[in-house]
């Protein structure tokens, strides 16, 4: 996994922005009504992720009668795609990556960006750009909907953890022709 530099963009400020342009006035105030439990959810994963404690975060509905799927669309239709108000915020995390290279395997281009915990259990987060890392399609697949229940089930965090210094393999060359008990 390669390193990125964590995003600086304010959690509500991207949300503002999403929704900015929604007409049916009883929706958006309903979403406007959740700022703090967005904000509050943005710190406690901030908090979390890097210490491995993640798995302690419950998912949660959303109050004030909005539903997981209205999240899922602020995200999908008012950040992902294209010309949408939050679109800006979509780009600029998806230009993260040197040479457009997937964080997660290194090997393939980025393609889409993978909800770290996902939008189906933690509706809060859709459009946090912590939660938000650009991916390759397999590794966003291969990810899917799975939440962690114990630390050892968290995956790697590009923006939190480095592990570029970390050997993680070693081989040693034995040649069966030396007579030496070298092993060179
Ligand atoms: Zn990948």
């Amino acid at each position: 996994m390669r390193r990125l530099e964590k995003p600086l963009d304010d959690t509500i400020a991207v949300f503002e922005k999403c929704i900015e342009r929604i007409k049916d006035q009883g929706l958006k105030q309903r979403l406007e009504a959740c700022k703090q439990e967005i904000h509050d959810a943005s710190r406690e994963f901030d908090s979390k992720v890097g210490e491995a404690m993640l798995h302690t975060m419950q998912p949660s509905n959303m109050s004030n009668g909005v539903t997981t799927d209205e999240m899922k669309k602020v995200y999908t239709n008012r950040m992902a795609k294209k010309l949408a108000p939050g679109r800006e915020y979509y780009d600029k995390l998806m230009s993260l990556p040197l040479f457009g290279k997937c964080p997660l395997c290194s090997q393939r281009t980025v393609s889409t960006l993978d909800h770290h915990l996902p939008k189906a259990h933690y509706p809060t987060l859709v459009v946090s750009p912590l939660n938000l890392i650009p991916a390759c399609q397999d590794c966003n697949k291969t990810k899917s909907e799975g939440i962690p229940r114990y630390a050892h089930e968290e995956t790697l965090h590009p923006y939190y953890d480095d592990v570029e210094g970390f050997s993680w393999l070693k081989a040693k060359l034995v040649d069966p022709l030396c007579q030496n008990s070298c092993h060179c």
